[in-house]
């Protein structure tokens, strides 16, 4: 296995003085390739501070953040965009989905900022769209599909460019119990696939879906647990 993840002592602060906040205080993490790890945290612990850092969308103030090899910390802008659109794939609890755009053409978008020419990404898209059990949604706007379908639009766009990691922050958050459930059977199905996921979460079911459990508290990892999780044992499915 290799590190798709490896953090060293990555700390962040915000602000100075007395509004100098310690969001993360020396976090050293390594996520192989292949698992499924659920962060969990009370509000203002960190998670997001962690997850932005993850993708490449923050970086810390101090420590290194290697991702697939690749030392972040080297990279200027222009390659951090290209390594984010390459090599991650973003899940928000709001979706983001482009409004009065057809679900195939929100799919297709990271693979036009990649350049890649139009057949091929018509191919991906059908691929991902089918990946997500959505095929027969491809020409519907996000306004005519329901909560989960759009996550699940969302989940194709984060996947169709096949990065290395997979980031979703709250996914579940703004879905019923049934979207919910559509969302996180792809996500082991994802996972079972080889995909390589962090998942933020403040739901003990949603986590407990993941092979390994990390807690934050203020700032710090104060639980790292694996997690018995079906595909760990292979029973129980
Ligand atoms: P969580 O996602 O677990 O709720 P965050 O990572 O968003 O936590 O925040 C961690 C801490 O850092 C909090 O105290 C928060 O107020 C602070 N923080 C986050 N982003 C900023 C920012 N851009 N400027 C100043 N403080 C921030
Ligand atoms: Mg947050």
């Amino acid at each position: 296995m290799s590190a798709v993840i490896a953090l060293d002592q990555v700390t962040k602060r915000y602000g100075h003085g007395e509004t100098l906040v310690h969001a993360l205080r020396g976090v050293t993490l390594n996520v192989e390739r292949g698992e499924y790890v659920a962060v969990m945290g009370a509000s203002g612990s960190g998670k997001s501070t962690l997850m932005n850092i993850l993708g490449l969308l923050d970086s810390p103030t101090s420590g290194s953040y290697l991702l697939d090899g690749v030392d972040a910390g080297t990279l200027d802008e222009d390659s951090q965009s290209l390594v984010r659109n390459r090599r991650i794939g973003f899940v928000f609890q709001s979706f983001n989905l482009i409004p009065r755009t057809t679900a195939a053409a929100n799919v297709e978008l990271p693979l036009v900022y990649a350049k890649i020419p139009k057949a091929e990404r018509r191919r991906r898209v059908a691929l991902a769209l089918a990946q997500v059990g959505l095929e027969d949604r491809a020409d519907h706007q996000p306004n005519q599909l329901s909560g989960g379908q759009q996550q699940r639009v969302a989940v194709a766009r984060a996947l169709v460019t096949s990065p290395s990691l997979l980031l979703a922050d709250e996914p579940t958050g703004n879905l019923d119990s049934r979207s919910t459930a559509d969302v996180l059977d792809l996500l082991d199905l994802l996972h079972a696939a080889g995909r390589t996921i962090v998942l933020i979460t403040h739901e003990d079911e949603v986590a407990a879906r993941a092979g390994r459990l990390i807690r934050l508290r203020d700032g710090d990892i104060v639980e790292d647990t694996v997690l018995k999780g079906r595909f760990v044992e292979g029973v129980g499915a």
